[in-house]
Parts: C-alpha cells; structure tokens; sequence
C-alpha cells in the first residue's frame, strides 16, 4: 500500500478534475470533496472514482461547470434538475438552497434529480449540521446493471442506494452526528477497492451467481453472469434500499434501476432530502442537553473488547481522518496507476511522490 500527502493528492486531484474542463473552483470543490472521503476513509468514495468520471466527461456523461435547475420550486419544497454535472458541485449548491429555506420556514424538502455521482452522502449531512440543521437524506443510484440483489432473490436489481441522517453537534466543539451508509452490506466500490487490492471482502457482502454466499469480490468484477452484493441486515437493509428506489428514483423523475435504457448514463444520482431546524419544536437548549447526555450515556457501555470503545455515529471517521492527516493517505497500486494514467492521459506531467 502507497501512502500519499492529502494535500499532495488533492493537487493532483484538481488538475485532473480542471484538465477535464471545470473551472478552478469546481475543480477544487470535486477535489476537496473526494480527497475529505479518502480522509474519513472511505476510499470507495474518494479518488478511486476519478478515473471514471475523466472516462463519463470524455463519453458526453458527465457534465462539467453545471448548475441545479429549478423544476419546481416553492417556500421550502424544491425539485431540481442536475444536468447530470458534477454531484459534489451540483448537490452543494442543492443543499445550501434546503438550509436557506429551513432557516426561513422551519424545514425544507428538497429533491434533486438527474445528477452525476453525489459522492459521499454525509459530506451534505455535515454541511446541513454546520448551519444547525437536522437532515435526512434517500438516494438512488444507477450505473451499469444494478449489483445489488433484494431480500430473497439471487440476482442485481438494485444499487447501493445509501441513506443519511445528521444531527447538529450539542455543544460548540463537539462533533454532529453523522451516520451515512450504504443499504448494501458494503458499499460496492469497497468491493472493487478489495478486488483491485487482491483482498477478501467480509462474510455475509456477497454471493456468486447461483445465489452462494461468497467474499470474493471477483464475482462482480471478473465472473458472467456475475454475482450480486447483499443488502445489510437482511430484509430491513433491502427494504431501505427499495424506499430509496422509489423516493428518491420514482417520485422525483429520475432514473430508477429497472429501466435498462438508464443503465448506459455513467452513474446517475437521485436524491431526495429533509432538512429541520431543531429549534422549531421548542426548547433548544433542552435538546441539546438531551442530545448530549444520551451520546454520553450510549459511550458509557463497557466495551465488549477494551481495544474498541463504544463510538456514536461519524466518529470513526473523525478519527481516521486525524490518523491520515498525520500519516498520509493509503493508495492501493492499481488505484494509484489508474490515477497516474488518467492524469498523464490530460497531458499532467507533474505527479506527487508515493511512499
Ligand atoms: P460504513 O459501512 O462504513 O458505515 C458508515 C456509518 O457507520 C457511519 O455513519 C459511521 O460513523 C458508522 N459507524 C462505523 N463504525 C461504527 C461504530 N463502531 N460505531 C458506531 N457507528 C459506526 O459505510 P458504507 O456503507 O461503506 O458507505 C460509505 C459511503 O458510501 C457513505 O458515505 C455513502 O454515502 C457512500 N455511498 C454513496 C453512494 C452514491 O450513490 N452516491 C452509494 C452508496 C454509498
């Protein structure tokens, strides 16, 4: 395993995302986003992805320098288009329209549709947590045939559809609680990070495609017909990610993963997001002190293993994200090779040094 600077890697990351045609703020914007996902580190979601959007700008899929559209738009409820341009850029922009409107209202529900890859979904849970707010976030996704079987069945039908939730620090210096997950028992670019790094995936992600249970990752990748990713606990899991499907797919005109004809976009993102502002139902005072007493309380399990503490929702990240700051990034060598190549590819010379 390589380890890169972040700041070092999130250059490159610009060049590359600038070379494709975004201006410099997009660029940094796409950059910072990915490079802070490599940090908390969830690398599924962070520079591994590069190459295969320089791929969807190069293929007409990717659109850079795009804004959200508004379809419809009320006090505190709009639906936007994406213009499938940069989801990290687009989606931002999405959300700071949410957190305007639930400071002026109270709340705000916001659908965004037809964007490019959103990216990690707590980045826009972090941003509604920054401003106070309370959100929750569905998301459905299509690229390629969909890789995720439901509860029962044995072959793809849906995405990974993640689901989001945050809530605002109690205290100025603690942290919000960030629990953003995958509905699939891992998310699927953690099974191409194993399979590209030559690694298991854990028991219970996967099966092969006669619906035997599997941890290895080729099956996606390597074997046709191919194999499916599970959903997390069983059919509660599935059934998320199916009210994923239809909130965000279905009710807001995106692309749902049934419909073969939207397999061949790139990857396409529907989003749909709730955003509240706790102090609409009273006392924020006594929440925050409610909130703060029941993370105190959960942290105060003695722990099954003494090495790993009881820990709230978005605090492992924080913690890898300190550890990587100090330390560097880990690159597995083809991510690393695939990034050299897409860079070289746009004519970038200069490239960092990986240990
Ligand atoms: P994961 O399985 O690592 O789960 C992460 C969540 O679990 C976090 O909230 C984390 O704080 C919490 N957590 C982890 N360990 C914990 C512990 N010991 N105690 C308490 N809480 C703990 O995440 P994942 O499913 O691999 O998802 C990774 C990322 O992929 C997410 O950011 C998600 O938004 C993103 N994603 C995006 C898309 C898309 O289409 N844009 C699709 C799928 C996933």
């Amino acid at each position: 395993m390589l380890k890169i600077h972040a700041g070092a890697l999130r250059d490159l990351v610009r060049s590359i995302v600038a070379a494709t045609g975004s201006t410099q703020e997009e660029a940094e914007e796409v950059a910072a986003h990915l490079l802070e996902a490599n940090l908390q580190g969830h690398d599924s979601h962070g520079i591994m992805l590069l190459p295969r959007y320089v791929e969807h700008v190069r293929q007409g899929k990717l659109h850079p320098n795009v804004a959200p559209k508004a379809i419809r738009q009320e006090a505190s409820l709009a639906l936007f288009d994406g213009g499938m341009g940069y989801g990290q850029r687009v989606g931002r922009i999405a959300m700071d329209w949410a957190i305007n409107a639930a400071h002026a209202h109270g709340h705000a529900v916001m659908g965004l549709r037809d964007v490019h890859h959103l990216g990690r979904i707590g980045t826009y849970g972090e941003q509604a947590a920054a401003a106070g707010m309370i959100s929750v976030h569905f998301v459905n996704g299509v690229s390629g045939p969909p890789a995720v079987a439901p509860f029962g069945g044995s072959d793809g039908r849906l995405s990974t559809n993640p689901v989001c939730i945050t809530v605002p620090a109690a205290r100025a210096g603690d942290a919000p609680l960030v629990l953003d997950f995958a509905t699939s028992a891992i998310a699927l670019g953690k099974c191409r990070v194993a399979f590209n790094a030559g690694r298991a995936v854990p028991e219970g992600s996967l099966v092969d495609a006669k619906g035997q249970p599997t941890t290895d990752p080729g099956v996606l990748y390597r074997d046709q017909p191919r194999g499916a990713l599970l959903s997390f606990g069983a059919h509660k899991g599935y059934g998320l990610a199916l009210v994923c499907e239809v909130l965000a797919g279905a009710l807001l005109g995106g692309a749902t993963a049934w419909r073969p004809e939207q397999r061949e976009r790139g990857i396409v993102n529907s989003w749909l997001a709730f955003v509240l502002d706790p102090g609409r139902f009273g006392d924020l005072d006594a929440f925050r002190g409610e909130l703060a007493a029941v993370i105190a309380d959960v942290k105060t399990s003695p722990p099954a293993d003494p090495e790993n503490p009881v820990l709230v929702a978005g605090e492992k990240e924080r913690i890898t994200r300190a550890k990587r700051l100090a330390e560097g990034i880990p690159v597995d060598a083809t991510t690393w090779g695939n990034l050299v190549a897409a860079a070289r590819s746009l004519g970038i010379a200069e490239i960092p040094e990986a240990r």
